[in-house]
């Protein structure tokens, strides 16, 4: 029967291990373990020593962390240093310098870099049965149809396409085509929702806030009952207010779009779209 292989190797003696190993004790080399603990017994002698210096040290440690530091200077009749009044210490350094090649080139800051401006106050509006109305300052313009290209009369001078029609175009005439949506061309609130606008039939007017200025829009001729919102009413760009139609004194289904300021002279409201929508 043979031996188990370990207890063979234990019995066996480290075959000219070098002085300089270190003495790690090794699990299964009873030659080394008594080694260790022969070193062990020899350091023995030392640890009073080191229990001396080391109970020294944790009594001063003791000292120094129990004694407040008030204890220590409560014999000075001034004080020496108060958290109201700083010692303000002067160190003189010598000036700093950056030293930077002939191909570096500067590159400043632009001050319009940084756009910070306060929000405008909005715009009130009067508004018929509601009294004031604030307006929020937007710059989101959209068209008022989905095909803006299709028009057919312009802003201005014209000859009177019917016995009671203006021969100074008031307006933009867009033609989409009849039942089209009618969307408003910004944020604002509706000042004016009627079935019965007169010459501009089914009537809806929205005030806008546009940079911080009151602008009118004012959409005719539209379907009857197609009216889509109410007086008071906040909108908001692209927001449907009635349908194509052809009410009031119109020649045929089309959107006919009015543009005023404050002072409600009427402008050429697709130059204007154009010129902020692109
Ligand atoms: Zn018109």
């Amino acid at each position: 029967m043979t031996p188990p292989k370990h207890g063979r190797r234990a019995a066996t003696p480290s075959p000219a291990r070098p002085a300089s190993v270190p003495r790690t004790a090794t699990i299964g080399s009873q030659h080394r373990r008594t080694r260790v603990a022969a070193a062990r017994s020899g350091s023995a002698a030392l640890r009073p020593a080191f229990a001396v210096i080391a109970m020294s040290f944790a009594a001063a440690m003791m000292v120094a962390t129990s004694v407040p530091a008030l204890a220590i200077t409560a014999t000075d009749t001034v004080a020496r240093a108060s958290v109201y009044a700083p010692a303000e210490d002067t160190i003189e350094y010598a000036p700093q310098t950056v030293e930077v090649g002939s191909e570096g080139v500067m590159s400043p800051l632009a001050a319009e870099q940084y756009l910070v401006e306060a929000a405008p106050p909005p715009i009130m509006s009067q508004v018929a049965s509601l009294g004031s109305v604030a307006l929020i300052d937007t710059d989101a313009i959209v068209w008022p149809v989905q095909n803006p290209t299709k028009r057919s009369d312009g802003f201005g001078p014209r000859s009177a396409p019917c016995s009671g029609c203006s021969s100074s175009h008031d307006g933009v005439d867009f033609n989409p085509g009849n039942g089209t949506p009618v969307m408003s061309i910004a944020d604002g609130v509706v000042v004016l929702a009627t079935e019965n606008g007169g010459g501009l039939g089914v009537n809806v007017e929205v005030q806008h806030n546009i940079g911080g200025e009151l602008i009118t829009s004012s959409y005719a001729h539209m379907q009857s009952g197609s009216i889509a919102v109410s007086v008071g009413q906040q909108v908001t760009a692209g927001q449907q207010l009635g349908l194509v139609g052809t009410t009031g004194q119109s020649t045929g289904p089309h959107l006919h779009l009015e543009m005023f300021g404050a002072d409600g002279v009427r402008f050429d409201g697709f130059a204007w779209l154009a010129a902020r929508i692109g």
